[in-house]
C-alpha cells in the first residue's frame, strides 16, 4: 500500500507522520529538533507489530536508543545526533525509518503534503508544487517570515530526496478564503488592501475544516446546514465561525499574532498602545514584535508559565495565574459571542487542539459562561480527554462537541486526493 508523509517544518525542527493510504492507518510519527546543532535530538515512535518483525540483525547501537512508550503499545526510537540542515534531517530520518523496518524503500513513499503557513489569495486550496507555487511560497514570506522560509525548504528537501512522490502543499490560510470581505477586511485605507495584501487570512484551516466536518458526522447533518463555532485552542489558538459549510469570520488576522490571548502571543491589542510601550522602552520593531508573540498571553499575564496546566495547577494560590485564565476565557468568550451575532446563531460549538482537547475545567469555565446561549454542560460527559465526544446536555439547545483535531490526516488525504 502506498505510504503519505504529513510534514510540518519549522525553521530548526521538522516534525511528520508517516500514513498509510488509503487505509489512513498512522504507522510512524516523529520529530527532528535542534536541527543545524551538533545536538539535534530525533525521535520516531512506531507502532510494536511492525518493529517486532523485522528487528532481527539491527546493530545493538540502534536498539539501544529504542524504548516502549508510555502506553505500551509501541516503541519510540530517541536519539542525539549532529544535524547540519533540513536536508540531513530529512536524509537521517527516511535512512532511519528503513534501519527501523517501517518502510523497506525510500519509493515507498509516494507523496509527501507539507504544511504551509501563509498562502495568501494565491491559494484556496492544496495544491501540487510546482517551481511556479514554489516561487508563490517564497514570495508569502513577507506575510510569514518566521514560518513559509522552514516550509519551502522542507519542501525543497524533500523534493530532492523523494523526486518521485507527489508534493503537496496545504495552507493554513486556504479554508478562510471563503470569509467575505465585510470579515476580512479591517478599517483601514482601501488602497493597503489592494496595494499590499493588507488583510485578514487567519490560520489553523486544516484544523477548522477537520473538527468542522467531524462535527457535521457526529450531528448527522450536512454541515452546509449548520453554524458552527469552532475553538481551536492549543498554544495557539483561533476560533472560527463556519457558516453554509465555509469559514465566514476567524480571530487570527493578518498574522497568527491576532485573535484571543495564545501561550505566549498577545492576541489583540490596541496598535497605538505597541507604539506607546515600544517608545518607553527603547524596543527596535523586531524586539517588540517579539514581545507580542513570545512574552505575552499567559505567559506574559501570569509571570510564570505559558502552560495552562501550571497555571490551572496554582490558580489558588497565585493571583496572577488566575487572572491570566480570566483574560483567556474572557478573550474566547467575546469572540464566541460576536461570532453567534455575526452568524446570527449557532448550532454546536467544538473544542479542539492541546487545551480545548484536554482541559476538563477550561471546557466547563468555557460553557458555563455560554450559558445565554443556550448552551448546558453534561459535567459527566465533559469528563474525559482527547476523545470526539458530544459534552453538552441532551436537552441543551447548542450543542458542544469536543473532536481532537488531526491535522496530518487532512494534509496525507488531500495528497490522495490530488493523486489523480
Ligand atoms: P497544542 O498547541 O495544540 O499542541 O497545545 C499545547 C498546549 O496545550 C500547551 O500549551 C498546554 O498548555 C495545553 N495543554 C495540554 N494538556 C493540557 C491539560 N491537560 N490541561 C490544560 N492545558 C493543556
Amino acid at each position: 500500500m502506498a505510504k503519505t508523509m504529513a510534514v510540518n517544518a519549522g525553521s530548526s525542527s521538522l516534525k511528520f507522520q508517516l500514513l498509510e493510504m488509503p487505509a489512513e492507518q498512522v504507522i510512524a510519527q516523529g520529530v527532528i529538533e535542534r536541527i543545524g546543532m551538533d545536538d539535534a535530538i530525533v525521535t520516531i515512535k512506531y507502532g510494536a507489530e511492525i518493529v517486532a518483525e523485522r528487528l532481527v540483525g539491527h546493530s545493538d547501537d540502534d536498539e539501544d536508543h529504542i524504548t516502549i512508550t508510555k502506553d505500551g503499545k509501541g516503541k519510540k526510537y530517541e536519539n542525539v545526533v549532529p544535524i547540519k540542515n533540513h536536508q540531513q534531517a530529512i536524509n537521517f530520518m527516511l535512512q532511519k525509518l528503513t534501519d527501523l523496518g517501517i518502510i523497506e524503500d525510500f519509493q515507498e513513499i509516494t507523496g509527501v503534503g507539507h504544511r504551509v503557513v501563509a498562502g495568501g489569495e494565491w491559494f484556496n486550496h492544496s495544491v501540487v508544487v510546482t517551481d511556479e507555487v514554489l516561487a508563490k511560497i517564497d514570495r508569502l514570506a513577507d506575510y510569514a517570515p518566521l514560518h513559509n522560509p522552514a516550509n519551502a525548504m522542507g519542501i525543497r528537501a524533500f523534493q530532492k530526496l523523494l523526486p518521485d512522490a507527489l508534493s503537496v502543499a496545504v495552507f493554513d490560510t486556504s479554508f478562510h478564503q471563503t470569509m467575505p470581505d465585510v470579515n476580512y477586511l479591517y478599517s483601514l485605507p482601501y488602497e493597503y488592501y489592494t496595494r499590499y495584501g493588507a488583510r485578514k487570512y487567519g490560520a489553523h484551516g486544516t484544523s477548522h475544516r477537520y473538527v468542522s466536518a467531524r462535527a457535521a458526522a457526529m450531528l448527522g447533518k450536512d454541515l452546509k446546514d449548520l453554524k458552527l463555532i469552532t475553538l481551536h485552542l492549543g498554544a495557539g489558538a483561533s476560533i472560527t465561525a463556519i457558516k453554509d459549510g465555509k469559514s465566514f469570520d476567524t480571530s487570527m488576522g493578518f498574522s497568527p499574532l491576532a485573535g484571543v490571548t495564545m501561550a505566549t502571543r498577545a492576541g489583540d491589542v490596541d496598535p497605538s498602545l505597541v507604539y506607546y510601550i515600544q517608545e518607553r522602552e527603547g524596543l527596535t520593531n523586531d524586539e517588540m514584535l517579539n514581545v507580542l508573540n513570545k512574552k505575552s498571553g499567559l505567559l506574559g499575564i501570569s509571570t510564570i508559565s505559558s502552560d495552562m496546566r501550571d497555571l490551572l495547577d496554582v490558580q489558588d494560590t497565585n493571583e496572577h495565574a488566575k487572572l491570566a485564565i480570566n483574560i483567556f476565557i474572557n478573550r474566547v468568550i467575546k469572540y464566541v459571542g460576536q461570532y453567534v451575532a455575526e452568524m446570527n446563531g449557532v448550532d454546536a460549538i467544538v473544542f479542539t487542539a492541546g487545551i480545548g482537547e484536554n482541559s476538563v475545567p477550561v471546557r466547563k469555565m468555557i460553557v458555563d459562561k455560554l450559558s445565554y446561549f443556550g448552551v448546558k454542560l453534561d459535567d459527566e460527559k465533559n469528563n474525559v480527554r482527547g476523545e470526539e465526544v458530544e459534552i453538552s446536555t441532551s436537552d441543551s439547545k447548542v450543542k458542544a462537541l469536543l473532536i481532537p483535531t488531526n491535522e496530518e490526516l487532512m494534509i496525507a488525504r488531500d495528497v490522495e486526493s490530488l493523486k489523480a
